[in-house]
């Protein structure tokens, strides 16, 4: 198989040259056993391209490339060198923005001008962001032990690091990880998500093009089982980060500290909060959570999944949502039309998962289904396509309240006061993001205490921003990404004692 294929988007009439290889000191190779995967358009269920699947030998080799990179080049760059390669790497990008997102788009299926071209927006502000930050973060500390010593406390980076991501955010959930991390001064071996590798390959090459030496960012795509694997329990990776289901993120840790101990840093699933008390501004709260539940088709780290709602606003906020959505959240089978927000979910085994969850809801709760039952039935003909749904109150023991579902699936609960507004927001085993609704700031102030989550939004949703450190308390994760704790992660701390007493 070639390690090129051209690949045609006819909707935005546009021709490009899709990588296939592994990227291993800058150039595309095969795989050492010739394995590949196979990856399909959601929307259509088309076949896109095959590429190649790295073998434990190709991530042995990925990991001495990335090695020797670090003690030959990248470890003797400045802090300000690598800035100046993140600010080139900034604009190639944003060269390559239309053509990232449609590659998103057709293999993720993310709505085109909806989605997939914000994702890209994003990934250019963390981008500028870290290409600023890269000589600004790396601090140190002086300590004045005694008279006859002081000590110094230095930051450096790990050296070389593992990453593997998800598929929900192909290039954005990539990007969160690879920018932070070179910054900081690492080399880096990162696995895609197996059925949404492309983008991250079409952009390996602007690294190349930027000027990052060879051997400092290798990519490559392949089984969770192997390839990631492989990374895990790697006995010279010193750092392993890692974006997915809670499951998988177990397993990480246990194959981390069962060969050498690297360090971890997980960013796992949630079941996240929308709370909305009586005196919020309701218009506003359904605009925020409509968003929460339904951007991306659901699947989100972050979705507000559990919307409890108080009481006295019940029946008018329900009212209000469904109007909303009915409105705003248009499911299309052309996720490059401007008017879909509402795409497919990402493969089959996606879609068997939430209709699953929906189908147990449907046995014993009341449900609606958001959209056009005849645009949703054109849908399902072609693609993974799964309406906005909604369930209505449902008992904090059901299991669509407690599991994480990952499609357009909202579950609706009241609640009747303060207390037990709280004892449900934190009744679950995550704690990724809460989001509370209240003109209230006392209340707001309260309830951002009191819930168990890493990010609150208070009167918004869903709203990440590059500057600010991300990540979960409890089973969604250990550690932070973005803002100061994207490089801060990337870097061990050491302390040198001056002994500095007379002779
Ligand atoms: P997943 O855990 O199945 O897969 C994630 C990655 O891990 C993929 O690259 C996969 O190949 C790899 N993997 C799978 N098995 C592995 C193994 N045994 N060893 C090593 N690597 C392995 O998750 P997913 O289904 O791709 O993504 C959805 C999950 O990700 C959801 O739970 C979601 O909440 C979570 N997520 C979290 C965040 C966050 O920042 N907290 C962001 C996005 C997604």
């Amino acid at each position: 198989m070639s390690l090129f294929k051209d690949i045609i988007v006819p909707e935005l009439n546009l021709t490009y040259n899709q990588p296939l290889g592994l990227f291993i000191n800058n150039e595309f190779v095969k795989s050492s056993d010739d394995a590949t995967i196979e990856t399909s358009n959601p929307s259509t269920g088309e076949p896109i391209a095959k590429f190649y699947a790295a073998s434990h030998k190709d991530i042995d080799n990925a990991v001495k490339a990335a090695r020797l990179a670090y003690q030959e080049t990248w470890s003797k760059t400045t802090p300000a060198d690598r800035g100046i390669l993140l600010s080139k790497l900034y604009d190639l990008i944003n060269e390559h923005k239309d053509v990232i997102a449609a590659i998103d788009s057709i293999d993720s299926g993310k709505p085109y001008h909806t989605n997939a071209l914000g994702d890209l927006e994003q990934i250019l502000e963390l981008t500028r962001y870290f290409s600023g930050a890269s000589d600004k973060y790396v601090k140190g500390q002086y300590i004045p032990v005694n008279n006859d010593k002081y000590a110094l406390v230095v930051r450096e980076p790990f050296g070389v690091v593992a990453q593997i991501v998800p598929w929900n955010y192909p290039a954005a959930m990539a990007s969160w990880k690879i920018q932070g991390c070179l910054a900081a001064g690492n080399c880096i071996v990162i696995k895609p998500a197996e059925n949404t590798s492309l983008s991250l390959l079409y952009m390996a090459q602007l690294f190349k093009k930027a000027g990052f030496p060879p051997g400092v960012l290798n990519v490559v795509p392949g089984y969770g089982n192997i390839a990631g694997s492989a990374l895990a329990e790697h006995m010279d990776i010193d750092k392993i980060a890692f974006t997915g289901s809670t499951a998988v993120g177990k397993k990480i840790m246990s194959m981390a500290a069962l060969s050498n101990l690297k360090n971890v840093t997980l960013e796992c699933g949630g079941k996240s909060p929308a709370v909305v008390f009586k005196d919020s501004n309701l218009d506003e709260a359904v605009k925020w959570i409509s968003m929460g539940i339904f951007y991306n088709s659901g699947q989100n780290c972050t979705a507000n999944s559990r919307i409890l709602v108080e009481n006295s606003v019940y029946d008018v906020f329900i009212k209000k949502f469904v109007k909303y959505v009915a409105e705003n959240w248009n499911i299309s089978p052309n996720i490059f039309d401007k008017n879909c927000q509402v795409g497919p979910v990402v493969s089959k085994v996606q879609y068997d998962r939430v209709i699953g969850y929906v189908n147990e809801g449907k046995k014993t709760l009341n449900y609606k289904c958001l959209n056009n039952p005849e645009t949703v039935n054109e849908c399902s003909k072609r693609g993974y396509f799964i309406p906005p749904t909604i369930f209505l109150d449902v008992p904090s023991t059901s299991k669509l309240f407690q599991e994480e579902i990952f499609g357009p699936v909202g579950v609706i609960t009241k609640f009747s006061n303060y207390d037990e507004a709280v004892s449900l927001a934190n009744d679950t085993s995550y704690g990724l993001a809460a989001a509370v609704f209240s003109e209230n700031v006392r209340v707001i102030n309260q309830f951002a205490k009191d819930v168990r989550a890493g990010t609150v939004w208070c009167n918004s949703s869903n709203e990440e921003e590059v500057s600010c450190p991300f990540g979960g308390y409890k089973m969604s994760g250990i550690g932070r990404e973005l803002g100061e704790s994207g490089m801060d992660a990337y870097m061990e701390t050491k302390c040198i004692h001056m002994n500095i007493s007379n002779l």
